[in-house]
């Protein structure tokens, strides 16, 4: 169900959500509304938008900057670090267009940019159609990449829209992770599908395999997913992958343990790193993005792929390289993208 605050009954944005037909009801405020998933809030939220992610000294971090548009996802993924970052279940949408194109348009430098922090980018495009609002605003400009980041293969709005600098990224996990953790998500065959359908399309594709999780058999499954998305989708397509294990701070370890005291999850050792998240062992870190790395080297010799908030000697481990902090890192982004 929608709900709407009353002061935004005639903002643009509604009456796209409201030619979808779904139910609706106006509110004055968010307490009239149940706190659950499946309640999507509009109002007029006003936010700076725009976000370089925190990241830290320690790991490795390029300068990725984030646009938090939505906040919370229909999706229930039990890893997930929104249950650790956000006071609320529903998810609320600012309504502020001008305000967001704006803050898009008056970005100085080239920056990459993405709106699937808060929220998964696509999971509700069927109802909330942010792609047609942000991409012919980014085909305008030349200083910005704009990721839609998804675990759906909710794509039909962006099949018509002639990207220009647009990446839409699928998060991958094998089937048998997917359907153990990744509740109410797209099928990763489903997801696969829709990266090769819009790159018929002119969309450059990303993968994330983000968080690679622990299970006794990782390298067989990760093997066999890589071997299958490999068969399915030409290397030219893809713009990045990146791949990171499995970290969450203390907050979310206890939120996962909330919702599943018997969740297998958890089952690895982890050890507290010193930004305070939760990460496996070093040297099963090691291991895990190796099997990935080496997998994805096999048949695509060229592709960038990076690592997600490692540490340098993990990197050097693994590629040979240390990717330096965050000006050199974004280097290696805009090389491939903007140059
Ligand atoms: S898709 Fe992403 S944002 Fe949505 S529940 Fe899963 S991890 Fe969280």
């Amino acid at each position: 169900m929608i709900y709407i605050n009353k002061s935004v009954i005639d903002s643009k944005l509604v009456k796209m959500a409201l030619s979808s037909n779904i139910d609706y009801k106006i509110v004055d405020d968010a307490s009239e509304i149940v706190d659950k998933k499946s309640n999507i809030y509009l109002d007029d939220r006003k936010d700076n938008y725009i976000r370089i992610c925190p990241g830290t000294k320690i790991y490795r971090c390029c300068s990725y900057h984030n646009i938090d548009i939505m906040q919370g996802c229909p999706f229930d993924c039990s890893y997930c670090i929104l249950q650790a970052y956000l006071d609320h279940n529903m998810i609320k949408v600012s309504t502020d267009i001008d305000s967001i194109v704006e803050h898009i348009r008056s970005f100085q430098g080239n920056i990459r940019l993405g709106s699937g922090e808060l929220s998964d980018s696509l999971a509700l495009d069927n109802i909330i159609p942010f792609t047609k609002i942000i991409v012919p605003v980014v085909n305008e400009l030349d200083n910005i990449q704009f990721e839609f980041k998804t675990k759906s293969s909710n794509i039909s709005n962006l099949l018509n829209l002639n990207p220009k600098n647009i990446i839409v990224s699928f998060s991958l996990n094998p089937e048998s992770i997917v359907s153990k953790y990744e509740s109410k998500t797209a099928s990763v065959e489903s997801r696969i599908n829709a990266a090769v359908e819009l790159s018929k399309y002119g969309y450059k594709i990303g993968f994330h395999f983000d968080p690679v999780i622990y299970v006794d058999n990782y390298k067989e499954l990760y093997t066999e997913l890589i071997g299958i998305l490999t068969s399915k989708i030409s290397e030219e397509s893809i713009e990045f992958i990146s791949i990171s294990t499995f970290r969450a701070p203390s907050a979310l370890l206890d939120a996962i343990k909330l919702r599943d005291k018997y969740t297998d999850l958890l089952n690895s050792d982890m050890i507290k790193s010193p930004d305070g998240k939760y990460r496996y062992y070093k040297s099963l870190r090691v291991d895990m993005l190796r099997t990935v790395y080496d997998s994805l080297r096999l048949e695509w010799k060229d592709v960038f792929i990076y690592f997600c908030m490692e540490h340098n000697t993990v990197w050097e481990s693994v590629i040979g390289y240390d990717p330096g902090d965050r000006d050199k890192f974004e280097l290696l982004f805009n090389n491939s993208f903007l140059a």
